[in-house]
């Protein structure tokens, strides 16, 4: 494995931490690592140019058209894959794209947070424009480019807005037609350290939840670069979807339309999507959590995680509490967790956060409250037990 840049060896493919995808079935390594040649060989010059120190390079700002956060949200109604063109006409959404590189009259959806790049299978060459306006709507690959560029850049610009300014604060590459043309998409971690979009179904970048479900990932690792072990991969799959849903909430239809569901649009293909809001079950502290796993009455351990902190953020909002600063206490909470982390440790850690930064706020205690529903906490922070039961001789007996 070799620096695109410097040409320094910097890794074996063997290191390649993690794949995690929205939904399970993509632990695929070795393709992985077939593939790091083609991203080598596709990493634009333009990006080498701008990481030299942008030689020749002007940033410009550039139109698209988006769905925010996804067609039958902002619309709410209720469309499929195979709707008529014409039913998705007033979901598009004029945006600006924010310093886009241009370079020997080309302008290219590179900018500092995200640099659509081509390195998955099937070969789609990033679209570019002379001008910097795209017109590109659902069907073509510019469109599926435009998305993945705004809604990654926004979400960058929105985590400086908070004050974090080294999370994943450098150009991502995404390739907005990858995995194989499969009904997924990945993060790939460090040092590879990049996403990647199928199209099977609904393209996973129609819908802005999938975005930033990876983008999450993404989050996560430059938070906490030991993430893994203990509950790491449930809680990861877990802050995706909440990271998915604060986004989702803020925009015009979002807070009323399927607030409780994670991937709407996406997830009207048969994989389904998640939930934000399971009840019925509980946390048991011995296990320890991977992602995506079935954990009883058809629910994921990833929404174990994603449902108290979403709940948490659905009750704050509703005493006006500002999205920004839930969103800056989840955030704060995850640094100096090490590897090995169980749900209680980092949700003992947002309660913390919550009474450090807001000492006669209601913020600690709502979060504490959800996280004793599903047994994530005992009470005032302490581990919790197991509540389990007893078999017909009395002893304790685990589900
Ligand atoms: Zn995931």
């Amino acid at each position: 494995m070799v620096d695109a840049l410097t040409g320094d060896v910097i890794g074996d493919p063997n290191e390649l931490s993690t794949n995690e995808g929205k939904r399970a079935e993509e632990d695929n390594y070795l393709q992985e690592a077939a593939n790091i040649d083609a991203a080598l060989r596709s990493f634009s010059a333009v990006t080498q140019r701008a990481a030299k120190g942008g030689e020749g390079v002007e940033r410009v700002t550039g139109q698209g058209l988006v769905f925010n956060p996804d067609p039958i949200t902002s619309l709410a109604t209720a469309l499929t894959d195979n709707s008529p063109a014409v039913a998705f006409e007033p979901a598009y959404n004029e945006v600006n794209l924010l310093e886009l590189a241009k370079f020997n009259n080309v302008v290219r959806l590179e900018g500092p947070w995200v640099a659509i790049t081509d390195f998955e299978p099937p070969n789609t060459i990033p679209s570019t424009t002379a001008d910097g306006v795209w017109t590109a709507k659902r069907g073509d690959n510019a469109f599926n480019d435009v998305m993945t560029y705004y809604h990654i850049d926004q979400s960058q610009r929105y985590i400086q807005s908070l004050g974090f300014t080294g999370i994943q604060a450098r150009p991502i590459p995404a390739d907005s037609d990858g995995m194989s043309g499969a009904d997924n998409s990945h993060y790939v971690g460090p040092p590879i350290d990049r996403i990647a979009f199928g199209h099977g179904c609904v393209d996973d970048n129609e819908d802005a939840d999938v975005i930033l479900h990876e983008y999450g990932h993404a989050m996560t690792y430059h938070i906490n670069p030991s993430w893994s072990g203990g509950d790491s991969r449930a809680i990861g799959e877990g802050f995706g979807d909440y990271w998915a849903e604060t986004y989702s909430h803020s925009t015009p239809n979002g807070a009323s339309f399927q607030a409780d569901r994670v991937f709407e649009w996406d997830g009207t293909c048969p994989w389904g999507g998640r939930s934000v809001n399971v009840t019925g079950v509980q946390y048991d502290p011995d296990k320890n959590y991977g992602a995506h796993e079935g954990i009883g009455n058809g629910v994921q351990s990833d929404e174990l995680w994603s449902t108290p902190l979403f709940q948490s953020f659905l009750e704050l909002r509703g005493r006006d509490v500002p999205r920004e600063e839930i969103d800056t206490i989840v955030l704060q909470s995850m640094f100096g967790l090490g590897a090995g982390f169980k749900m209680h440790d980092l949700a003992a850690a947002v309660v913390a956060t919550a009474k450090q930064l807001h000492p006669q706020g209601v913020h600690s205690g709502i979060f504490q409250a959800q996280f004793e529903k599903l047994n994530i906490l005992g009470p005032d922070g302490s581990v919790p037990t197991w509540p389990g039961g007893v078999d017909a001789a009395g002893a304790a007996v685990k589900r």
